[in-house]
């Protein structure tokens, strides 16, 4: 027999598998002895009391042998004699999925990454925190396994479609991810692990009869009467196939500009712009676990914050425990930060980005001034990437060059005062005492003063001297949106299917991938293969 039941446990319990055994041979009335194991199916922190508690669902094996986890592996076709073939550029989650999805249907796809290999692409990461030079095709957002690939790999979204979202997971297990993943309420992979996971993706892929090119940027589309043809890339290659899967995240910027150049048709969306915050992790853990030392039970404690300010959202983004902030760049000159995590998040520090939304009207006063303004209404469509840019640049040159980052201490930021000591930051390429007021559009700067007082309401010693601001956030998702219709094609270029991030249907790895597997479905769906 097998039975459900949840218990709550102290965080050392929910460790032990005989007090487990214990507790539900309590709550169940039956003897300890009748219990062979149990799977866990559900996990979760209950930290809102005094007492942080662990709430674990499982299953119950009793009177019948234990049998593990079992994930459905999904069989993928070998494709090498397929007759239908389908272009995906880029190689992140969405692309990867859409991949994925079209080899469980028969369909060969040709991926083709501007980047390099995980592995060459760790390599220019080194060469960027250490030495301040960026490589422009292999960065943190571009190489592959997308933009996901060097982050703490959080592996959820706020989307509904449970369902798809399991897919995926089981997916992540398939291909090496642990099994926790499908269990607990917020999992994640972190930087470390995924690597492997995405090369297995490759190895797959491969060998199945797909094709993985590297170092192929995509600078031009084939388009006759309408219909997308293929794609020319930068190395000199054409590749011709039934559709294309444009899945190029959100800082391939280049694609936008060839797509505005090429008249067809964008859109500039909203995003969200700010900064990433710094606290010691030991300060985070007291604050949520309400106690001066967590413990070796508990993991490092992370937050999600959310306020309304000058009838702006302000929110955390992406919020990484014991993790280290990352120069996210992607040209040179340009300062963008983000934040990453290793599995075990034992970095000494707690990082997330804190972003404000930004409308098409905030982006028209923060030109007004300026004579980019002309600029900017010949260019509408692109305006949010305008925006980021300006602002990118300007950190950049404030922090001195080298990716080093203009920095302030929170209270400093709030009293508008230049710090004239920074603490203590993991971001690697170092961190530049500036008054980000030199950064940041005033909305943006405005909008964070207020919010960092009242985030201090929710989480008592939040607003601290001790927590450092580094500017700037602001890659959290697309600025533009490359539209699609009900067969999730473009509606002026057929065979285009816009996809992921960069074309404003996904935001994170997870979402992005079940955008990719969505657009591989109506590929799948207008090629009717079965
Ligand atoms: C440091 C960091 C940490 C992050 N942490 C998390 C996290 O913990 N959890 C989470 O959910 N999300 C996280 N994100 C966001 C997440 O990575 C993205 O939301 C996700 O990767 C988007 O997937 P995508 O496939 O749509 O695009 P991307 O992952 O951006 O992939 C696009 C790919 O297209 C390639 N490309 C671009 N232009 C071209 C071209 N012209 N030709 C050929 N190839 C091209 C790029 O090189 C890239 O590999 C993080 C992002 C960063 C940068």
């Amino acid at each position: 027999m097998q039975q459900q039941l949840t218990l709550k446990l102290l965080p050392s319990e929910a460790a032990s598998f005989e007090l487990i055994k214990k507790y539900t041979s309590v709550q169940l009335s039956i003897p300890q002895d009748s219990i062979s194991g149990f799977r866990t199916i559900k996990r979760s922190i209950d930290a809102r009391g005094r007492q942080a508690w662990i709430l674990v669902t499982i299953i119950a094996f009793i009177n019948e042998p234990f049998s593990p986890i079992q994930i459905d592996k999904i069989n993928f076709r070998d494709v090498s004699l397929s007759k239908h073939q389908v272009i995906i550029i880029g190689a992140g989650p969405a692309g990867l999925f859409a991949a994925l999805k079209l080899l469980e249907y028969g369909i060969r796809p040709i991926i083709l990454e501007r980047g390099k290999d995980v592995r060459s692409r760790r390599r220019d990461l080194a060469d960027l925190n250490k030495n301040g030079i960026l490589h422009p095709e292999s960065n943190y957002c571009f190489g592959e396994g997308g933009a996901g690939t060097y982050s703490d790999g959080k592996l959820y979204t706020r989307s509904t479609k449970r369902g798809d979202l399991n897919r995926i997971l089981n997916l992540f297990v398939q291909f090496g991810a642990e099994e926790k993943i499908l269990y607990e309420s917020h999992p994640h992979i972190g930087t470390n692990k995924l690597p492997a996971i995405i090369t297995s993706m490759r190895t797959t892929i491969e060998a199945c009869g797909g094709q993985y090119l590297f170092n192929q940027k995509v600078i031009d589309l084939i388009i006759g009467k309408n219909v997308l043809r293929g794609v020319q890339t930068e190395a000199g290659n054409t590749f011709q196939g039934h559709a294309v899967i444009l899945a190029t995240g959100h800082s391939a910027r280049d694609i936008f500009d060839l797509l505005y150049r090429r008249k067809i048709l964008i859109e500039s969306k909203s995003f969200a712009l700010g900064v990433r915050i710094e606290h010691p992790q030991t300060l985070i853990d007291s604050i949520q676990y309400h106690c001066s030392n967590r413990g070796e039970y508990l993991p490092p404690a992370s937050y999600s914050l959310v306020q309304q300010v000058n009838e702006k959202g302000v929110f955390s983004f992406c919020m990484c425990p014991g993790g280290i902030i990352a120069p996210a760049s992607t040209s040179p000159g340009e300062l963008v930060v983000n934040g990453w995590s290793p599995s075990k998040r034992n970095n000494p520090f707690a990082n997330s980005g804190i972003v404000v939304s930004v409308e098409e009207n905030d982006i028209y006063r923060h030109f007004k001034k300026s004579e980019k303004l002309s600029d900017l209404h010949d260019r509408s469509p692109l305006q949010g990437m305008l925006f980021q840019q300006d602002i990118e640049r300007k950190a950049y040159e404030t922090g001195g060059g080298k990716f080093v980052a203009p920095a302030q201490r929170m209270t400093d930021f709030v009293q508008r005062k230049e710090s004239s000591m920074l603490p203590a930051c993991s971001y690697i390429p170092g961190i530049r005492a500036v008054a980000l007021d030199r950064v940041l559009p005033e909305f943006v700067y405005a909008s964070l003063q207020k919010a960092f007082v009242e985030f201090d309401k929710k989480m008592k010693g939040y607003y601290t001297n001790d927590a450092v601001v580094v500017a700037t956030e602001s890659r959290t998702s697309s600025p533009v949106r490359i539209p699609r219709d009900h067969s999730l094609q473009h509606p002026q270029i057929k065979a285009l299917y816009p996809c992921g991030e960069g074309a404003g249907y996904a935001g994170g790895i997870v979402s992005a991938a079940m955008d990719g597997e969505k657009v591989a479905e109506k590929i799948i769906e207008q090629l009717r293969v079965g």
